[in-house]
């Protein structure tokens, strides 16, 4: 068996609070427990909202919070050579396709469609309606697009029912050996116009090329495993271990946010809180 390693995986679009120290802190535990190694991945693809500044500020509140991290800290931006190159793969199996409508096509399409059958337009897990178009969109020059998963025909090709190995928990319960259900997220986005990969095709490729083991993270992002169990099937990459943890929430029982300033770690620190109070209270003290 390969030695263990697990990964912590930010995406800074602003600053990182007490979930995130959660998470974080776990990951170097389970990976202290297993003798394996402990790695840090900044999400940034959205290049926009994952500022430099935020980058570096989140390494600075890791480094703060007692974190030791093994190796060098890859940062997704640097690497976009390697999805394009999964992307392509994808491509050539003719799983790909360019979806052009906007978003009011696609709510005025789905507003339609409701009309006419009186049901509701499927939803994804996250609550977003699926996407409405298809494979047979007419091409609309000079207007952009997204590089869509033909999810059915993905399926189609896989040949294996695809579940993943779950330690923790879900949200309804669910552990063990978990069927995924991809056809629930409909045509995946996995690249833009303006970002040439997405949340999903990345975090596949590169949990692969660091060899994670073991992915442990927000039970927030559960039901996405489905989405990267099919895509590791497409591209031949192995299936790690799953464990969702429950989420951190505020007094009023409310996932936390970035924006939610008075539970970011900045700010607990300006305000006189040791980053050993806040390991204690967060169950690793
Ligand atoms: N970058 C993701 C986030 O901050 C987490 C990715 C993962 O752990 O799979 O929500």
């Amino acid at each position: 068996m390969s030695a263990p390693v697990l990964r912590f995986a930010p995406s800074p679009n602003g600053h990182l609070h007490l979930g995130h120290a959660y998470s974080a802190l776990l990951n170097q535990h389970i990976a202290r427990e297993l003798g394996g190694r402990f790695l840090v991945r900044i999400e940034d693809i959205d290049t926009v909202r994952c500022t430099d500044k935020l980058c570096a500020d989140a390494l600075e509140d890791l480094e703060w919070l007692g974190l030791e991290w093994d190796g060098p800290v890859r940062r997704q931006s640097e690497h976009l050579s390697a999805y394009t190159a999964a992307l392509n793969e994808l491509e050539q199996k003719g799983l790909l396709y360019r979806g052009y409508l906007t978003r009011s096509e696609i709510k005025q399409a789905i507003a339609d469609k409701e009309l006419a059958t009186g049901t509701p337009w499927p939803r994804d897990p996250d609550g977003a309606p699926l996407y409405p178009g298809g494979s047979q969109e007419p091409a609309v020059t000079g207007r952009p697009f997204a590089l869509r998963l033909n999810m059915q025909k993905a399926l189609a090709q896989l040949a294996d029912l695809v579940f993943w190995p779950e330690t923790g928990v879900g949200p309804q319960g669910e552990t063990g050996d978990v069927p995924a259900v991809p056809s629930e997220w409909g045509d995946v986005i996995l690249a833009r116009k303006d970002t040439p990969t997405s949340y999903h095709l990345s975090v596949v490729v590169d949990d692969a090329l660091q060899g994670i083991t073991h992915v442990v993270r927000g039970q927030d992002l559960f039901y996405a495993t489905a989405v990267h169990r099919v895509l590791q099937q497409l591209l031949g990459l192995p299936c790690p271990t799953y464990q969702h943890h429950g989420l951190i929430l505020d007094d009023d029982g409310r996932k936390l946010s970035k924006s939610a300033r008075d539970t970011s770690l900045r700010e607990l620190r300006a305000d006189g809180v040791t980053a050993r109070q806040i390991r204690t209270r967060l169950g690793f003290g």
